[in-house]
């Protein structure tokens, strides 16, 4: 099948977004030639400005628009706790918590072998940096519960550890509302392992 030239290119636009696939593409792409003008201008300008207008704060690497960003530059926030993050995404997710009132460090990825990233292609560097003017007495790895995510913590622990400060990671384990008999053997061994007593 041939569209014309201007939705060819839309679909292609629409394909190499994550988790579309043709159909979806073209699906997308005729739902656009169907929106209002007006609406399809503030579509457009709202991807350019986002692409323009963030950048990642230069202290822990969150997307924002001004730098240092609000919560670095917010000074009731606990300056002595440092959560370590894969992406912005999840900051936003501990935030919406509203529990966490420490800092933030989005290393922008995590170590994998298998993919060929290692320590030195994600903000392991920055985050030594930080720590060298002791403010920090807590690190707290909240990095994904996968493979990647363990590998990643485990490195930054190790690396951490003549430093002396405590390090924490998150708990893992059954999603509440959850059902035991459905937990896959990782997050069963992990509820395990972070048993506590009650
Ligand atoms: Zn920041």
């Amino acid at each position: 099948m041939h569209y014309p030239e201007p939705i060819t290119k839309l679909i292609e636009s629409f394909m190499k977004l994550p988790g579309i696939g043709p159909k979806t593409a073209v699906r997308l792409a005729f739902f656009v030639l169907e929106m209002k003008e007006g609406d399809v201008l503030d579509f457009g300008r709202a991807l350019v400005n986002a692409k323009r207008q963030l950048i990642y704060c230069s202290t822990c690497f969150h997307i924002t628009d001004k730098d240092p960003c609000m919560i670095c530059d917010d000074s009731s926030r606990d300056r002595t706790t440092l959560c370590i993050v894969h992406d912005s995404k999840d900051v936003i997710a501990m935030e919406k918590m509203k529990d966490y009132r420490g800092l933030y460090h989005v290393l922008h990825g995590a170590i994998s072998p298998m993919e060929g990233i290692g320590p030195e292609d994600i903000k392991i560097a920055e985050l030594l940096q930080r720590l060298q003017d002791d403010t920090i007495q807590e690190i707290i790895l909240a990095t994904d519960p996968n493979i990647e995510g363990e590998a990643t913590a485990m490195y930054i622990a190790r690396l951490l550890k003549p430093t002396g400060i405590k390090i924490t990671r998150i708990a893992h384990g059954l999603p509440v509302g959850g059902d035991l008999e459905y937990a896959d053997e990782v997050t069963l061994s992990k509820a395990m392992e972070g048993r506590r007593e009650i």
